[in-house]
């Protein structure tokens, strides 16, 4: 059978193509093989592959008349996926950052002393439209061009009625004009300085009021929230979940990460697609999650920052949990770089590398329920695929802190090359 296609990408070193993980999510053992083929090729026609196989195969199904792009010496991959991401927010808090990391003053102290993410929220609430899509369209290059093609979007920095929707609707916005696909996810996060201590007020509002509004309005697919000592308690975290769930959103939590809050307890309870985090969760409750079919997501900056603790991923993978990787990017320490939490899950986590590529590819697309289009190099899926300046995959731990992305293709068209964004 001769195939069209638009371009090929032949000679590639290694083709890390991950065939065959679409219905389900990879554990424990599965997640050391990548599907790698040497001197591999894929081909693309629009925004699909069509082709998939060794150079030699993939060449010989194509009609003539296509466009070749060498990767010889290189290591090609599915688009890297950043499955949780604050995305919008306005100001920054490197001095904060500093604070925490170099005199281990805690995160809870630095919101004590009057900082922290309320001073986000308001420095956001105060930013105008425009500039927030001006500043957030920026994080998105810059993660493009580390090779992410598709992430989770976050709210959750403003914590009003009309702040949480303006988020969502940024949100919105970008998906349609940025490269990158954004799924949404409204996330009660912050406590303003007017809810401090009038936490259960706040809640009510956001059952009563922000959720329905949200919903429908269709602005958000899952609805997740900040489960944490300062902030929402279990009960208002269940409250908040259920009421998303009531209303058609699907659900995420942010679990055990300054304690152990019982946040991945009670996703487990509630079926949560995710739970992120995962710092300070009994193994018991992995076990409970487990059983539930919900993805682990490590979240690697804040230990490496500050915290110093990281999830026990050894153990974690161990107990038969699927798990993702992704950035957390926020208002409190930036990281666009998804090439960046692979170094940090295998250098600091003790993750295998082949682990870290499978939690950075397939197993973040099904953390956000898209593996059937993303996340694996397989023939129908979306052209979305990342030429390393590298020969085999190891090289992301081992040549680590700068960007080895050399071409990075969404929807088979090239939109980065040699960390700039072609437009
Ligand atoms: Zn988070």
């Amino acid at each position: 059978m001769v195939i069209k296609a638009d371009f090929a990408i032949i000679n590639a070193e290694e083709l890390v193509t991950l065939k065959g993980t679409s219905s389900r999510p990879l554990v424990g053992e599965e997640m050391r093989n990548l599907g790698i083929i040497k001197d591999g090729a894929v081909a693309i026609k629009d925004d699909r592959i069509v082709a998939v196989g060794t150079t030699k195969e993939v060449l010989g199904k194509l009609e003539k008349g296509f466009e070749v792009i060498d990767a010889s010496g290189k290591l090609v991959t599915p688009g890297l996926i950043d499955p949780h991401v604050h995305l919008i927010f306005a100001g920054s808090r490197e001095e904060e950052l500093e604070m925490m990391a170099v005199k281990g003053v805690s995160y809870l102290e630095i919101k004590e002393r009057g900082g922290g993410m309320p001073t986000t929220l308001k420095k956001t609430g105060e930013a105008s439209t425009e500039e927030l899509l001006e500043k957030t369209s920026k994080i998105l290059d810059t993660m493009l061009v580390h090779g992410t093609t598709t992430i989770e979007a976050k709210s959750g920095y403003e914590m009003t009625f009309h702040g949480e929707i303006r988020q969502l609707e940024i949100i919105n916005i970008l998906n349609k004009i940025h490269p990158i696909d954004l799924v949404p996810t409204f996330l009660a996060q912050g406590i303003p300085f007017e809810y401090e201590n009038r936490v259960d007020e706040l809640t009510r509002e956001i059952v009563e009021k922000w959720i329905p509004e949200i919903a429908k309005r269709r602005l958000a697919e899952y609805c997740d929230v900040f489960c944490e000592k300062g902030y929402f308690n279990i009960e208002q975290s269940r409250r908040i979940l259920e009421t998303g769930r009531k209303y058609g959103m699907k659900l995420r939590i942010h679990a055990d990460w300054l304690v152990h809050s019982g946040g991945a307890r009670l996703g487990a309870e509630l079926g949560v697609v995710s739970a992120d985090h995962l710092i300070f969760t009994p193994m018991e409750d992995i076990e409970a999650l487990v059983r539930k079919g919900t993805i682990g997501i490590f979240l690697p900056t804040t230990p490496f920052c500050y915290l110093g603790t990281y999830a026990k991923a050894r153990e974690i993978i161990n107990k038969g949990l699927p798990v993702a990787l992704a950035t957390d990017l926020s208002a409190a320490n930036m990281c666009e770089s998804m090439q960046m939490m692979m170094a940090i899950a295998v250098l600091q986590m003790k993750m295998t590398t082949e682990e870290a590529l499978v939690a950075a590819t397939i197993n973040a697309a099904h953390s956000i329920e898209r593996a059937y289009e993303i996340g694996s190099l397989e023939e129908g899926k979306k052209a979305d695929i990342v030429i390393f300046d590298a020969p085999n995959h190891k090289f992301f731990p081992y040549h680590y802190g700068v960007n080895l992305a050399e071409k990075v293709f969404k929807n088979g068209k090239l939109v980065a090359e040699k960390g700039r964004r072609i437009k």
